[in-house]
């Protein structure tokens, strides 16, 4: 068995929304499909692959270096023992051939990309759905069961506060318990107010976390720590720039409650800086590392192997993007749970049409790969790129 294509194609996930530092009206996802010669249930097998909001579209990389890593190795070498199925940590190696340590840029997102196709590719081949292969390769019991919870309130033109509490009640209307808003994209004073009117929106019927997206000097972030401690918030995240260690450290000082972070490191050894140096609490504290721009889940078991080796539990993990790839990774591997995006990011975004949120929880359905097959939307999107 082999690989015999690997295609891309760039499509638009652009919408009129902003965060504190950037907009969407731009955005791009890389779309990949690795074709297989292998035939599962009279159909040929690919694996499919995207990458995740807030990175624009990787085709000149996945074009220029990786495809053809893939293409051009000997088809044995990217096989498991048993040569009946894809070994994704061996193709994971050759297209890491040639690549320098540190620099990790956007390679990460590019290889993250591919990585998502070759481990859809490898659980179909399996007849499994992928969070089952995985607790199975890691010896554990898989728990279909995945909370969610829904990341919106987004800075809109127009958009006022009683246009961003019905949002928020509608997330509540959809089964989730837990809501996150975007700030740092206003002043303080204004954030408050909006924060204030979420609050009086979901009452004690669930939970808020605000993002500030990076967007945050440490005298800033420091202002807002003061004023957001007087909230019963469930996480204050991503207050200062990604790889300000310092800045995070010195936040706990000022910020007792739940901080989160980590989406915007891109490899196993910046999420072990993070752990060494950014003061992290692993008793309450969340980690958002992202394996669909960092490297793939080849490098993600690596991030995992980092926090085993710092004392963290993968409960404290909750990846950020909203896809299908980190749902059976946390169900599969037993992490805390999984970002959603419920009116953002179609069709990548999401669940297979017949999952419902319920009490901010998921139950996977039990589909061979990732589970895009069981996403009308998005299946009819990917099938038009190689079937
Ligand atoms: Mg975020």
């Amino acid at each position: 068995m082999r690989i015999v294509d690997v295609r891309e194609i760039t499509q638009p996930i652009a919408s009129p929304i902003r965060n504190a530092y950037i907009d969407f009206t731009k955005m791009t996802t890389s779309l990949v499909a690795v074709v297989t010669d292998v035939v599962r249930d009279g159909r040929r097998v690919v694996g499919y692959g995207f990458n995740s909001n807030g990175r624009y579209g990787q085709g000149g990389l996945i074009r220029e270096r990786f495809r053809g890593r893939i293409l051009e190795a000997d088809p044995r070498s990217l096989l498991d023992g048993t040569g009946e199925n894809l070994d994704p940590h061996r193709i994971w190696a050759a297209m890491m051939a040639n690549e320098k340590p540190g620099g990790h840029g956007e390679r990460s997102v590019a290889v993250g990309t591919l990585d998502m196709a070759i481990w859809d590719a490898t659980a179909k081949i399996a007849g499994q759905p992928l969070f089952r292969l995985l607790a199975e390769q890691e010896g554990r019991e898989a728990d279909p069961r995945v909370f969610v919870y829904a990341a919106g309130g987004y800075y809109y033109p127009g958009k006022d506060d009683t246009a961003l509490r019905a949002e928020m009640r509608s997330y509540l209307d959809r089964g989730y318990n837990v809501v996150k808003m975007k700030i740092g994209g206003a002043s303080l004073a204004e954030d408050r107010r909006r924060i204030e009117a979420v609050l009086a929106e979901i009452g004690a019927d669930a939970r808020l976390a605000v993002d500030a997206n990076g967007r945050f000097d440490l005298e800033t972030a420091i202002a807002y720590a003061k004023a957001l401690r007087e909230y019963p918030l469930f996480w204050y995240e991503e207050a200062g720039d990604p790889l300000d260690y310092a800045l995070q450290a010195a936040l706990a000082e000022f910020y007792p409650g739940p901080m989160a972070t980590g989406e915007n490191l891109f490899s196993h050894q910046d999420a072990r800086n993070l752990l060494r140096y950014g003061g992290m609490r692993p008793d309450r504290d969340w980690l958002q590392f992202d394996c669909a721009l960092s490297y793939g889940l080849v490098e993600y078991l690596r991030t995992l192997e980092a926090l085993h080796q710092a004392g963290w539990s993968p409960r404290r993990c909750i990846p950020h993007g909203g896809h299908q790839m980190s749902l059976n990774i946390a169900a599969g591997l037993g992490l805390g749970g999984n970002e959603s995006y419920p009116d953002l990011f179609q069709p990548y975004g999401g669940f297979p049409d017949s999952v419902r949120v319920e009490d901010g929880h998921i139950v996977m359905p039990e589909l061979p790969g990732i589970g895009f097959e069981g996403k009308s939307d998005l299946i009819r999107v990917m099938r038009e790129l190689a079937e």
